[in-house]
């Protein structure tokens, strides 16, 4: 199956490519040029990690052994078999993401990545080391860390901003173990980290590093194909649960909410509709920066605003990248004009697009966003109503499902998807249900446990106790010297 990019159709590349690649080379994002189909019904039978091979190997055919490759990357890590569990809550069905070796609902694609591209790599004969970059505001520079973490071939170096994450993200990346990885804090914020990031890419010489050291550079951000065909399987999963639990019976559609950043992970939900999956509306929730739902709403896209820092910060963002492949299929594949929109988001920091596109986006997508205040009020009214403890993240999503409820009165089944852990963010959920602290954001996570007896995953248990092993703190434009250097 052949890829090109969302901005034209004149390199064609076959899927391990795609994968290895991560961007294409006019700067757009890889589309299949024909999206595959699937035996839903089959695929609906099966357990969590045949559900997964079968979807994953649809979307990137050229990969080989993918059940082989599905089984390493997720044999163990998370804490169920299932991976993914939904929780009936009385009210919506939450899909839980956070099961997995970090607590972030990137662990999902980021454990499978390291396997696609490592067995990408082994295919197409390339004999140098790939250098995997990443720019992060938290969560998936600890759930790359941990994917990528002794993985042969490979090595991959994170850049936080320096007082940027939350104490216990911090301890989640500088306590990270293995001989391939790297942890560095920039002096700056998380755009002064993604800029340095991009500056390295665009000083590298034919995708390697100057100064002779040829490493291929990668990243292991959502722009990759190979990090959003493994979010297809869990919309699967979820329905296949409705199903079981005699909820729904099969065609019924589904309604989801994702809280969103990068557009990804709703991405995929789109993705698994188009494969067959009987979907209705994909509720797209945002936090305080709500660029989306003006988006979705009046089709303008107008990046020309300030960032705000809110307690959901994995969704503080202005520009998502995941988009671009939205416009793309939207626009029924007329890349001529994704390559217009995108120049224009660049040169002039807002576009609008047709309005045939705006009103097909909106058969498909609603769009709301929750505020800070009102994102804290649903993790203790969920908590005392449904006895369900949720994170910001998850808890800007129910809020906005509840708002979506309430001005569509479409009562079709929710499932509200969960993306971190509430121990990511402890200082927020604890505040939530107990006013504001003074504790340490470790004590406040035993307080938590004590409180709401939902247990502290293991992963982030022991974290105050663990050695940390990269401490290191950079000026913003020493990030190249840093990785020469590596
Ligand atoms: C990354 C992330 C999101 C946003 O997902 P996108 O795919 O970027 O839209 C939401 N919540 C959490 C906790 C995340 O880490």
């Amino acid at each position: 199956m052949l890829y090109h990019s969302t901005r034209s159709v004149d390199t064609k590349v076959d899927s391990a490519q795609a994968v290895l690649s991560g961007l294409a080379p006019d700067g757009g994002l890889y589309v299949p040029q024909q999206l595959p189909t699937i035996d839903v019904a089959a695929c609906l039978q099966e357990d969590t990690m045949s559900m997964a091979a079968r979807i994953i190997g649809a979307m990137l055919p050229d990969i080989e052994n993918m059940d082989d490759l599905v089984r390493k990357a997720y044999t163990g890590k998370f804490q169920t078999e299932e991976l993914t569990p939904t929780v009936d809550t009385g009210k919506f069905t939450v899909l839980e993401l956070f099961r997995g070796p970090t607590s972030a609902f990137k662990d999902v694609a980021l454990c499978m990545l390291p396997q696609l591209l490592t067995k990408a790599k082994t295919q197409k004969g390339m004999a140098e080391d790939i250098l995997i970059l990443t720019a992060t505001s938290g969560d998936t520079g600890k759930a790359a860390l941990a994917g990528f973490q002794d993985v042969a071939g490979v090595k991959i170096c994170v850049f936080y901003p320096d007082g940027g994450v939350s104490k216990v993200q911090r301890a989640q990346m500088v306590t990270q173990e293995g001989s391939n990885v790297a942890v560095c804090a920039v002096k700056g914020n998380f755009d002064d980290a993604q800029t340095g990031v991009k500056n390295i890419f665009a000083a590298a010489e034919n995708g390697c590093l100057p100064g002779g050291n040829c490493s291929r550079l990668s990243t292991a951000n959502s722009i990759n194909i190979g990090r959003l065909a493994p979010q297809i399987t869990y919309y699967f999963k979820a329905y296949a649960d409705l199903l079981k639990r005699g909820r729904i019976t099969m065609g019924d559609k589904v309604n989801f909410c994702v809280p969103t950043g990068n557009f990804g992970d709703i991405l995929a939900g789109w993705l698994a509709k188009k494969l067959g999956l009987p979907v209705g509306k994909l509720v797209c929730a945002s936090n305080a920066n709500n660029i989306l739902t003006e988006f979705i709403r009046t089709g303008t896209y107008d990046r020309r605003r300030p960032l705000h820092k809110t307690i959901s910060p994995s969704m503080d963002i202005l520009v998502s990248s995941n988009l671009e492949r939205l416009l793309f299929f939207m626009s029924g594949g007329d890349t001529a004009l994704v390559a217009q929109l995108m120049g224009k988001l660049n040169r002039e920091g807002v576009y609008t697009v047709p309005e045939e596109m705006k009103d097909a986006i909106s058969q498909e997508f609603w769009a709301g966003f929750c505020d800070d205040a009102q994102a804290s009020k649903t993790i203790e009214k969920v908590f005392k109503e449904q006895n369900y403890l949720c994170d910001t993240h998850t808890a800007t999503g129910w809020a906005v499902a509840e708002s979506y409820v309430a001005e569509t009165g479409d009562h079709r089944p929710m499932v509200v998807l969960s993306t971190a852990s509430p121990y990511k963010f402890p200082a927020a959920v604890l505040t939530a249900l107990e006013g504001e602290q003074t504790l340490d954001e470790f004590a406040m996570m035993d307080r938590l446990q004590e409180k709401t007896g939902v247990p502290i995953p293991q992963n982030l248990s022991g974290l105050q106790e663990k050695k940390e092993r990269h401490t290191g703190v950079i000026e913003k434009d020493k990030m190249l010297e840093f990785v020469m250097n590596l």
